[in-house]
């Protein structure tokens, strides 16, 4: 397509899941809205690399926006399944406490759940849990039935399909390597099949996901000095043998650990179960699997799985997480701002969007909707 001197509403960068969801919720006859993907389709990256929980908004302190979207995500989640007929399962989940210090932290978890305003969590004894799930081990656990898992592809097809169906257009292998700012609006400069078109647009929404501060760093933010700076945080999962029966009906994790949830079985929605992810802090994204990584696989699960041998588990899949957070750091909450306070009103950057992502995509496209709007 040749885009010179095209003219354009809103240009979103990337079709993840973030950028889609905030696609269908801008789309308009009455705005032209054009998406920019860089890889051959659509969710290649994180979106397709996760483990697909629509999570109840239980752990996020000090981090309003997380615990924010995560919670009315949740709720808009099973509604738009329900609406779109999009595969879903509300299976529940227990974090389960391995020793009397982690009851503590269960109970902290517990109130700052009540806190973020997520809905449906009860503190269960040890007995309550194995009426519930016979295999699993524990002294005592949080229950949230809330929880659930999402077909995150089938989430994805639909935001898109609402998108197309209001006149958005979505265009794979094309990069964005350019934001100039005008008087009014932006420049973007397109990269497909080696050849640089450019589209002028009032409103630019960064959603690259792990290249997201590089995307920044195009409009000429100071990455570093705005604290945009993305660390690639790898999490793999080990899957369980189908031959061992199911083990569990509802998610089962341990406390969380400083940079990830701590290693806990999901199911898929065919009832597969998987182990993961874990926690390494990495320099480039790749998605292999290390078998050596099957021991620390194994330990973790066995605390709260007894039955689980070592020979149960194989190497599955793996993700990268976009962490605002880098080794060491404290926790880190979305950063989803419009850039006027550095001259660059209608620069909408969302930043660092890990776990709960995929369960607020419907509530953060509501809000940057909200931010769009202030801008046209
Ligand atoms: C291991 C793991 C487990 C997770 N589990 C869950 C979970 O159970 N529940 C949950 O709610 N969340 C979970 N998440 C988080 C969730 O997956 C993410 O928050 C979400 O997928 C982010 O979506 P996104 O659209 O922002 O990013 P992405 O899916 O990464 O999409 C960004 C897109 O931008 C494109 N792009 C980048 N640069 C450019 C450019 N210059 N030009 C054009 N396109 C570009 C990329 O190609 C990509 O397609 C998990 C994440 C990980 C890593």
């Amino acid at each position: 397509m040749d885009f010179m001197s095209s003219e354009i509403h809103i240009c979103i960068i990337g079709a993840g899941v973030v950028g889609l969801a905030i696609a269908a919720e801008l789309a308009s006859p009455d705005r032209k809205v054009f998406v920019f993907e860089r890889n051959r389709t659509f969710g290649l990256e994180t979106s397709s690399h996760n483990s697909e929980v629509i999570h109840a908004g239980i752990y996020y302190q000090d981090a309003p926006l997380k615990a924010r979207f995560c919670v009315e995500g949740n709720r808009l989640l099973y509604e738009i399944c329900k609406k779109y007929h999009i595969r879903y399962k509300n299976t529940g989940k227990i974090i389960v406490a391995a020793d009397e210090e982690e009851r503590r932290e269960i109970e902290r978890l517990y109130y700052q759940g009540l806190k973020n305003g997520a809905s449906g969590l009860s503190l269960i004894t040890r007995s309550e849990i194995k009426r519930l799930e016979p295999n699993v081990e524990a002294v005592s656990g949080l229950l949230s039935t809330s929880t659930g898992i999402i077909d995150s592809h089938g989430l994805m097809r639909s935001y898109m399909g609402r998108a197309v169906e209001k006149g958005t257009d979505i265009l794979f292998n094309s990069e964005v390597v350019g934001i100039e700012k005008l008087g009014i609006g932006y420049r973007v400069s397109i990269r497909q099949d080696g050849n640089i078109s450019l589209v002028t647009t009032a409103i630019v929404v960064n959603c690259a996901g792990l290249y997201s501060d590089k995307v920044a760093a195009l409009a000429g933010i100071n990455i570093e000095q705005a604290g945009y700076k993305i660390h690639f945080c790898k999490g793999e999962y080990f899957a369980i043998d189908p031959r061992v029966g199911r083990l569990v009906d509802r998610l089962i994790y341990p406390v969380p650990e400083q940079a990830g949830k701590g290693i806990h079985i999901t199911l898929n929605l065919e009832g597969q179960m998987k182990l993961g992810p874990n926690t390494q802090w990495v320099n480039t994204v790749d998605y292999s699997v290390d078998e050596n990584h099957r021991e620390g696989f194994y330990t973790a699960a066995k605390k709260y799985l007894p039955a689980i041998r070592r020979e149960d588990i194989s190497p599955d899949f793996a993700g990268v997480r976009p962490k605002l957070q880098g080794p060491g750091d404290e926790f880190h909450d979305f950063v989803i701002h419009d850039e006027s306070d550095k001259g660059l009103p209608g620069l909408i950057n969302l930043i660092g969007i890990e776990s709960p992502g995929l369960t607020s995509s419907p509530a953060i496209a509501r809000y940057v909707k909200g931010m769009v709007e202030e801008q046209l």
